[in-house]
């Protein structure tokens, strides 16, 4: 898996980076988050996106300018085929822009290569998705523990994998498959899945599409407590309860924002961490980082 990366790698000059790509920060408390200064994680600059289809061509996001800050928790709202997916695959380095710029940690996803963006998904950046996207047939451990792999860590795969899941809470789950968990429990494993590699930026897409209201509040929790350690957290919603969750909502429609509303400050506490209590009366606190019991 990572030979022919290396191949690639040894066939081209390179050239230095001058900073990292994404700041990583070991899961740091509240006190810690906001004294650190803040820049913006993510930097669009007039991006478009055009699906060029032969006969049709797709507007699917139109000189669309967004910055957020280290340590954000926004809300990306609009209507089906408004855009949305299209700005978080492009957030995410899973697809490119046909027009304008996207910086990401102050670095041109432009003048980056194949190596940089692989490392940059593998490692500083966390997916979820509203199809959980989970290997079936395969345990909930196996399935944390992928990211590890690829990113070609050998060791602790699976005690970094282990607190992942406790702390998403399914340390009684480890062995279960896809299958045998609920679409919260997929979720929750998706969600570990995604922090296992402690990245910086979560990137959610309807991450509750498919949940109850139960479980549903769980993930935003869980969300909340990831953003409450420092971590900038981007989620897809169409679901108002769910907005209301987060620091600041950016709303699309057609490919273009249409509002931006702030409504916590971004060294705030998330929402949900006002009244967050767990299961067991204790505040909620998750983090790849973090041993829990
Ligand atoms: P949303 O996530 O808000 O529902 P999308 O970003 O998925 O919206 O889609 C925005 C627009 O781009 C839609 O009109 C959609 O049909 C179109 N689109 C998305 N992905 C593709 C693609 N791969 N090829 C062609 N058109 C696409
Ligand atoms: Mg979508």
């Amino acid at each position: 898996m990572h030979l022919p990366r290396r191949a690639r790698a040894e066939s081209r000059v390179r050239v230095p980076r001058p900073r990292t790509l994404v700041e990583r920060h070991p899961a740091a408390g509240p006190s810690r988050a906001a004294s650190r200064p803040r820049r913006p994680v993510i930097d669009v600059h007039g991006v478009s996106k055009i699906f060029d289809l032969g006969q049709i061509k797709v507007r699917a996001l139109q000189n669309l300018s967004l910055r957020i800050e280290t340590g954000d928790l926004v809300a990306i709202m609009g209507s089906s085929g408004s855009g949305k997916s299209t700005l978080m695959n492009i957030l995410g380095c899973l697809d490119v822009p046909t027009g304008g710029r996207y910086l990401i940690d102050g670095v041109d996803v432009s003048e980056m290569d194949e190596d940089d963006l692989a490392d940059l998904r593998n490692r500083k950046i966390g997916f979820v998705f509203q199809s959980f996207n989970l290997v079936p047939r395969t345990s909930a451990l196996v399935n944390v523990e992928l990211p590890l792999a690829y990113a070609g860590l050998r060791g602790e795969r699976r005690r970094r994998a282990e607190r992942a899941l406790a702390s998403v809470g399914m340390a009684h789950r480890l062995n279960h498959q896809p299958s045998e968990l609920s679409g919260g429990q997929q979720q929750r494993v998706a969600v570990a899945r995604a922090i296992v590699t402690n990245p910086a930026l979560i990137l959610a897409d309807e991450p509750t599409g498919n949940l109850d209201s139960h479980a549903t509040e769980d993930v935003l929790k869980i969300f909340a407590a990831l953003n409450q350690e420092g971590r900038t957290v981007v989620l897809i919603t169409h679901e108002p309860d769910v907005a209301e969750q987060t620091k600041r909502v950016v709303r699309l429609s057609d490919g273009e924002i249409v509002e931006d509303t702030r409504r916590l400050a971004v060294e705030d506490p998330p929402p949900a961490m006002h009244s967050m209590k767990s299961a067991h009366g204790q505040r909620a606190h998750v983090g790849a980082a973090e041993a829990q019991p």
